[in-house]
Formats: structure tokens, C-alpha cells, sequence
């Protein structure tokens, strides 16, 4: 009998794109539970700064509270470190970086040697966006830092989904449906890839 060695899955680099409220922080856990791989949100990853009063913590703490980018080169580097640790070696998902272009940038470099990157865009209705995150009770969800970090989105993050879209590299999906149909056709793209 002729055995051959079980083909090793292609690894998952996920990238989940898209506005505060499209979902992509629940997603993204589904996601990375269902394929055993390490969920990294930026957003998660400064909160928890912020808790234990690291100096990173210090240094973005107000930065958050405003609903403002932490600086690119601090988020760079937070995202090289995290990439470095061996539990991304089957993938990853990205949740909340890249948000400007010179994140995209630094993040096509770090992922260079790694293979298929596979981008997906929530896209979402603004409206839907303030009622989803109007619903939540996190410290920066309070009305004006909602306004203040859609702004920023359109201008600092939205062309990041442009920068993408030129390269053909993303896939968008409708974010306004229910979660369980989101994760769903998430999964189908996953399925597709490469
Ligand atoms: P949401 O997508 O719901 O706005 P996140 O948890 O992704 O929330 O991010 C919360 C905050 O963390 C952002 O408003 C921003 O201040 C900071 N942040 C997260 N990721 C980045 C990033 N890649 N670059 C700059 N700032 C970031």
C-alpha cells in the first residue's frame, strides 16, 4: 500500500477590512476559532496596553479616548512583534490593521515570504454602523468619538480598501446581514482561496 504524507492545509492569512461596527472583531474570533488559528485585533491588543499600564498603554491611552490613529510606526511595530510569534505559522486573521497606507505598505513587507494574503472588506451602511455601535458599551463608543473615528476612517482608512482594490486583492462583502450569514460567506471565500 502506498501511504503519502497528509497534504498540510495551506496556511490562512486573513486581513478583515472594513468601518468600526461592520463586525469585523466578531468575525474574525469566528474565524480564527474555526480554523485554529490566532485572531490578532490591534484594537484588542492596545485596550489591554491601556489596562495594565504598559508605557505602550500610556503613550495611547488618550489617543483612544479621542477615537484618533495611534501612530504608524508604534502600530508597525506592535504588529511585526506579533506576527513574529510561531503560533501565526498556520495564519493568522488581522483584525484592524492596516488602516492607513503606509500600514498596507509595511504589512505587504512583513508578509512577503509567508504566501496567498487573502482580503476581505465588510461593507456596511453608515447608518447601520451608529446604531450597531451605538448599542455597545465600550469607552470609546460614546456619540462624538463614534463621529470622530467614522471620520477618520473615510479619510485616513478608506483608501486602504482602494489601495487593495487596484491590485485586485480584495474580496467585498455585504456586512449589513446577520452575523451567522456574514461568517458564512467569509467562509466561502476562505474556501476559494488561492
Ligand atoms: P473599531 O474598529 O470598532 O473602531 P478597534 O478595536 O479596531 O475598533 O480600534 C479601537 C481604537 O484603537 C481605534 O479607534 C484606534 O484609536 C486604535 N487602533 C486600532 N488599530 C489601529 C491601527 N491599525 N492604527 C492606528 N490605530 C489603531
Amino acid at each position: 500500500m502506498v501511504r503519502t504524507a497528509p497534504v498540510a492545509e495551506a496556511s490562512l492569512n486573513l486581513v478583515l477590512f472594513g468601518p468600526p461596527g461592520a463586525g469585523k472583531g466578531t468575525q474574525a474570533d469566528r474565524i480564527a476559532q474555526r480554523h485554529n488559528i490566532p485572531k490578532i485585533s490591534t484594537g484588542d491588543m492596545l485596550r489591554k496596553a491601556v489596562q495594565e499600564g504598559s508605557h505602550v498603554g500610556e503613550s495611547v491611552r488618550e489617543t483612544l479616548q479621542r477615537g484618533a490613529l495611534v501612530g504608524d510606526d508604534l502600530m508597525i511595530s506592535l504588529v511585526r512583534e506579533r506576527l513574529e510569534r510561531p503560533d501565526t505559522a498556520q495564519g493568522f486573521v488581522l483584525d484592524g490593521f492596516p488602516r492607513t497606507i503606509p500600514q498596507a505598505a509595511a504589512l505587504d513587507g512583513l508578509l512577503a515570504d509567508r504566501g496567498a494574503v487573502t482580503v476581505i472588506a465588510l461593507v456596511v451602511h453608515t447608518d447601520e454602523v451608529i446604531s450597531r455601535l451605538a448599542k455597545r458599551k465600550r469607552d470609546d463608543d460614546e456619540a462624538y468619538v463614534i463621529r470622530e473615528r467614522l471620520a477618520v476612517y473615510a479619510r485616513e482608512t478608506e483608501p486602504v480598501l482602494e489601495y487593495y482594490r487596484r491590485r485586485g486583492a480584495v474580496t467585498i462583502l455585504d456586512g449589513n446581514r446577520p452575523m451567522d450569514a456574514v461568517t458564512e460567506t467569509i467562509e466561502a471565500v476562505v474556501r476559494t482561496r488561492g
